[in-house]
């Protein structure tokens, strides 16, 4: 493969020492505790993104309501340690009663974490929404979003003309007008926009928003663009991946650090280069690093319409709905069972921010606990 950028020696040393740290034990099928809910609000969306397959549905199944939501919640047992609830979509603003969801879960779970997942696209909407948000007491609330290269490459990729300079500004105003929030940007590399990958990541890093990066991923089951790599689309990857790796060693004296065996002050640090430094190796040789998957365990996932699935990859395998039998049902049910019995067998892969994070993260635990905290 034809590489134009050489890592340092100081960040191959950190990359090698890195990988000798383990990343999780052997796969387990238990059902508990239930730690994370997202709830897909809606398929509806106001970009049409290449790779996505939410615009595309016909589905036209009723969305859920904040009264479902509140009965589904109530009745169960299973969801009453969650610590994350994560609003996404299609477009979650879209939901002229998304803040009345957000309160359903509030007030269930006082001091939860709320993510909600948007593209950031229509800062006049956005507002509105998180303002009602607020107004219900919707206090810990974070937004992720997608910025998939600069100016009209991002555009390229979220079809719709002038969707870079519309999350720019929100991104921005969201800064100023609510400054206590988290913003992070999400890249998914496709064979057309790894080019971009280091131009997205620094144009986050000016503003300093939190950016991650994952591969694209080719839906099962579902209508969408799917994508296929060359090595000269692959190595622009990695090149990008590599630069982004050294920059961040070089910021936070990384190498410097671990000779002086100091790496206990920054577990965060090492959660972020594991996470690239995977990252690239599942862009040459995709498999599953993390042999033990939280998917059906640790995450809840919901469509629209209350079907329960349990990983982002996986989600055409629903396996109950939550909204018709209640969610403990279909959490318990055999197909749920036969499902995390085939996640532990290991066959299937990825590796994205939302399912490997957490996993690092408990490798982190372990390595440095009972040392200090793991989070920043
Ligand atoms: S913004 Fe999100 S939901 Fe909308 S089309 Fe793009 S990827 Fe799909
Ligand atoms: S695709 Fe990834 S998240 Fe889903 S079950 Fe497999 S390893 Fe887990």
């Amino acid at each position: 493969m034809n590489r134009r950028f050489r890592i340092p020696e100081s960040v191959s040393y950190v990359l090698k020492e890195l990988s000798s740290w383990p990343l999780s034990s052997a796969p387990r099928s238990g059902a508990n505790p239930i730690r994370e809910l997202h709830i897909e609000v809606t398929h509806r969306c106001d970009l049409k993104c290449r790779m996505c397959h939410h615009w595309r549905l016909k589905d036209r199944t009723p969305e859920i309501t904040p009264d479902q939501l509140a009965r589904m919640l109530d009745a169960s047992v299973r969801l009453r340690g969650i610590r994350t609830a994560v609003l996404t979509g299609g477009e979650p603003f879209l939901r002229p009663d998304l803040s009345e969801l957000a309160a359903v879960i509030v007030k269930r779970f006082p001091g939860i974490s709320l993510g909600i997942l948007s593209n950031l696209s229509n800062t006049g909407l956005l507002f509105r929404r998180v303002d009602e948000c607020l107004k219900k007491g919707v206090t810990r609330l974070w937004l992720g979003s997608s910025l998939d290269g600069v100016g009209p490459a991002h555009d390229r990729v979220r079809g719709s003309r002038g969707a870079y300079t519309r999350l720019m500004r929100s991104a921005r105003e969201v800064r100023t007008r609510y400054p206590g929030m988290d913003l992070a940007f999400n890249f998914t590399l496709l064979p057309s926009n790894a080019g971009k990958l280091v131009e997205a990541y620094l144009a986050a890093k000016e503003m300093k928003i939190w950016f991650g990066a994952q591969k694209v991923v080719n839906h099962e089951g579902f209508e969408a663009e799917t994508y296929s790599w060359t090595r000269q689309t692959l190595s622009t990857a990695l090149d990008g991946i590599d630069r982004i790796i050294t920059d961040i060693c070089a910021e936070n004296s990384a190498f410097e650090k671990l000779l002086a065996k100091r790496e206990s002050e920054t577990p965060w640090l090492w959660s972020s280069l594991i996470y690239w430094l995977n990252l690239r190796e599942y862009m040459t040789e995709p498999r599953r690093f993390m042999r033990d998957c939280y998917a059906g365990r640790r995450y809840a996932m919901l469509s629209p319409g209350g079907d329960l699935f349990f990983c982002p990859v996986r989600k055409h395998r629903t396996v109950g709905n939550a909204l018709k039998n209640g969610f403990d049902a279909a959490w318990t049910c055999p197909a749920a069972e036969a499902e995390r019995k085939l996640i532990a067998k290991e066959r299937c892969h990825c590796w994205l921010h939302c399912i490997a994070n957490p996993v690092i993260e408990n490798a982190m635990e372990r390595r440095f606990a009972p040392r200090r905290k793991i989070c920043r």
